[in-house]
């Protein structure tokens, strides 16, 4: 039996069937939210899969829009909730490894065959809760692999970007990959250099934020032979040394494996400064004084990761923030010895936080020494605990225009009506003008207690 959550997401998805189908279509739940459903996870989202025509399916549901009218897609929202529908279609020939020539409109077995893997070939028909298989999906889900629909050598041979997907789901899902298809993907690995940057990128992305472990996940892109394609750079660090007497955990890969599994937080920039923040490594290294050193390794791996993000066409105010990050990251080493205004501007920099979290995976994934950490911390929460103290309404040229001749005395009265501006005795310049008013013509001293 297969759950049903019930929420405005699945009942709109459950409305955009009951349409269709109430108008003589067949239509299904498919793919993803369907693998998602039968593993008691939450869908993100809710595709459609239709006999139905676009042109039917934008008259059925007003306001839809046509995203993909070569590939039927059309977008349609129901009560406040989007939902992709897509005709049930066929893929003609990919002669360039990315592009199919065109699709024909066909039956939902012919529909399940043109996906990538079997555990993304599933429908469920939620009017009936019946679950439609034609690849084995369900099989593959209960052993937990990654199986390509169909023959693995042509599936990627087809679409080069499934090699990289089928890393994706191996690790966001934890499964493991189908011995067939892990060495097509061996095998035919070189072609994704032909993939464009963007859409590698978002895979790549995937994998950072949503693999229970991410490290783990970059050693299998390195073992299926796509990561010295896709990130050369990071391939790099492998085989790269450094002294252990600060790096006991090995070479500058493992270290980076081992900061990668151990984030905590999903969160984009931190995943790629983690990545890179140790690339700028292997292109510094020199042998000086008995031992290794990467002089400058900060700021030239920032310079590298700024282009290698542009290329992965990453948006821009993250790749700033990132490439920040990895050329401030060694002068954490030095926190205990910097002025107090110095920390003050570091900790109230804007990338702070992914640069504290940073540092603290750096030295947890090295030496162990968490003392520059804690300092950071207690200083944060000194400086936020500080009250700010608020612009004084009224000024000594105030005080002086008001008739106190120069000296300490406006000194003392500028902040006795301070006083009562923080005491909240009074709420405004003006009521505070006016106080200080009435106390001079009163005679008053002001005497401070
Ligand atoms: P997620 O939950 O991360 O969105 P998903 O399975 O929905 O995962 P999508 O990339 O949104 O993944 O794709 C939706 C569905 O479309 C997949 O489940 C799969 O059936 C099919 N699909 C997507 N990309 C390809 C591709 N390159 N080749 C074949 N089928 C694909
Ligand atoms: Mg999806």
């Amino acid at each position: 039996m297969i759950a049903i959550p019930t929420n405005p997401l699945t009942n709109g998805a459950g409305a955009v069937v009951r349409r269709l189908t109430e108008k003589g279509f067949r239509a299904l739940w498919a793919g993803g939210c369907v693998r998602d459903l039968l593993m008691q996870r939450a869908p993100k989202d809710f595709d459609v899969a239709t006999s139905a025509a676009p042109e039917e399916v934008e008259r059925l549901f007003p306001g839809a829009v046509t995203v993909g009218k070569s590939f039927g897609v059309v977008r349609v929202k129901v009560q406040g909730c989007e939902y992709e529908v897509a005709t049930f279609r066929q893929d003609q020939a990919y002669r360039d490894g990315r592009h199919p020539e065109g699709v024909i409109f066909s039956d939902e077995r012919t529909d399940a065959l043109r996906r990538d893997f079997t555990v993304n070939a599933l429908f469920f028909d939620p009017l009936r809760g019946q679950v439609l298989d034609y690849v084995g999906g369900q099989a593959d889900l209960a052993a937990r692999l990654i199986r390509a629909v169909g023959r693995a050598e042509d599936r990627f041979a087809e679409d080069h970007l499934r090699m990289i997907r089928a890393a994706r789901f191996a690790s966001t899902l934890n499964f493991e990959l189908e011995a067939a298809t892990a060495e097509a993907i061996r095998r035919q690995a070189p072609k994704i250099a032909t993939v464009s940057a963007e859409r590698i990128q978002q895979e790549l992305t995937h994998i950072l934020l949503e693999a229970a472990r991410p490290g783990t996940a970059l050693e299998l892109l390195r073992d299926l032979g796509l990561l010295p394609i896709i990130l050369p750079e990071v391939a790099a660090l492998k085989g790269q040394e450094q002294p252990p007497e600060f790096h006991p955990e090995g070479d500058v890969w493992t270290h980076t494996i081992m900061m990668l599994n151990a984030m905590r937080n999903q969160d984009l920039r931190l995943a790629y400064a983690v990545l890179l923040h140790d690339v700028g490594k292997p292109g510094t290294a020199t042998f000086a004084s008995e031992r290794i050193r990467f002089n400058c390794h900060a700021g030239v791996g920032a310079a590298l990761a700024e282009t290698m993000l542009k290329r992965l066409r990453l948006p821009n105010d993250d790749i700033k923030a990132i490439a920040y990050c990895i050329g401030n990251h060694m002068r954490f080493m030095d926190v205990q010895r910097m002025r107090k205004a110095t920390l003050h501007r570091l900790v109230g920099a804007a990338t702070f936080a992914t640069e504290l979290e940073l540092h603290r995976l750096d030295c947890e994934a090295s030496h162990g020494d968490m003392a520059n950490y804690r300092f950071l911390v207690e200083f944060q929460a000194a400086a936020q605990a500080a009250p700010i103290l608020p612009k004084p309404w009224v000024t000594g040229h105030d005080v002086l225009s008001l008739g106190v001749s120069a000296g300490p005395e406006v000194g003392r009265w500028k902040k006795k009506v301070y006083d009562q501006q923080l005491e909240g005795a009074v709420p405004n310049r003006e009521a505070a003008l006016e106080w200080l008013r009435r106390e001079l013509a009163a005679g008053s001293r002001p005497v401070i207690p």
